[in-house]
């Protein structure tokens, strides 16, 4: 169910981002934004691969995300900040690497996962178990080339994927496409996010991310509003997994929350079944009132086993692929 993500694993075929290196564009600084585009549609759609090209798709790409980092439109915030010069709503302006380790606490499919934890977040969960790092600037900037060396040295170690996570990768693009310039491993590329990013960061991930690691957290926009800040929830959320659905694996996960399951759970369960049917589910019990959920009355006790058997019940008649 994890096709490429396997295939990739076994040797059967490359990471997406190793294509994107090889397949040829031509492109100049003096392109404007929209002609970009136009080569990078047209570079994707007929790739025309060679070896060690003078200019790459993901060199494109790098472009194209370091024009929009100039008014910032990766989530779908559209903040507008020049991150070359402050501090986006996400408390993003240079990436910060929190941390970074094998993590063994992912999906047993994953594991050992290289995982690379930003700082900062595009949403203000109230519920946050990492606000530590979502909601504060901390970490330290490590330039790409060094973390592409340590993605070879966690692979000689174990790692099975590089797991790109925060707070939220998104305000991230361009620090993890320059990244992916200085690595040439095939390994496979998770997107662990949200799912908030905006049309443009979809695009730019579109041939170089395999395996699509997503959360979705809220089955109405007045939930997303109250406890995360964010507007039109359901509507980028929905449209981000069918794009993701599309372009690569897909393993949705589903923090189910005390007094939300007839309005958030049921609600996602029946929608991935409807849309996504293939994808692959993990209905989490881990909830546990952190960081201002004790401030929301809903939110602010642990979940009942009761709740958790009830979320599984729904996902099992709806006949979800769940791990
Ligand atoms: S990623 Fe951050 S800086 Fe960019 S639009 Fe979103 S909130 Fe603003």
């Amino acid at each position: 169910m994890l096709r490429r993500y396997s295939d990739i694993l076994d040797g059967e075929i490359e990471a997406k981002y190793l294509e994107a290196k090889s397949i040829e564009v031509d492109f100049s600084k003096s392109d404007d934004l929209e002609a970009l585009w136009k080569k990078h549609d047209h570079a994707l759609e007929n790739p025309k691969i060679a070896d060690a090209p003078e200019k790459s798709l993901l060199d494109l790409k790098i472009e194209i995300a370091e024009r929009i980092s100039r008014s910032c439109r990766f989530c779908e915030r559209r903040c507008g900040t020049d991150r070359s010069r402050s501090y986006g709503m996400c408390k993003v302006k240079e990436s910060r690497v929190a941390s970074e380790f094998l993590h063994i606490g992912e999906e047993y499919m994953l594991i050992p996962s290289y995982t690379i934890f930003f700082s900062g977040c595009t949403f203000n969960c109230v519920f946050c178990q990492n606000w530590d790092i979502s909601q504060n600037v901390c970490g330290r900037y490590i330039q790409p080339e060094d973390l592409a060396k340590m993605i070879r040295i966690r692979k000689s170690q174990g790692a099975l994927n590089v797991n790109w996570v925060g707070g939220d990768p998104t305000p991230n693009v361009p620090y993890i496409l320059k990244t992916l310039r200085f690595c040439d491993e095939n390994i496979p590329q998770i997107w662990n996010s949200n799912m908030y990013c905006s049309l443009e960061t979809m695009k730019l991930l579109n041939g170089v991310i395999d395996l699509y690691l997503t959360d979705f957290k809220y089955g109405n926009n007045k939930c997303a509003e109250k406890l995360s800040n964010v507007k039109r929830y359901l509507e980028v959320v929905e449209r981000n997994h069918l794009i993701a659905y599309e372009q690569g694996d897909l393993l949705i996960r589903h923090l189910v929350m005390p007094n939300h399951i007839e309005c958030c759970t049921r609600y996602i369960l029946r929608w991935i079944s409807k849309n996504t049917p293939n994808s692959i589910v993990n209905v989490m019990e881990q909830y546990r009132p952190e960081y201002k959920a004790h401030e929301y009355e809903d939110i602010s006790r642990p979940l009942r086993i009761s709740e958790y058997e009830e979320a599984l019940e729904i996902a099992k008649d709806l006949g979800l692929n769940v791990i």
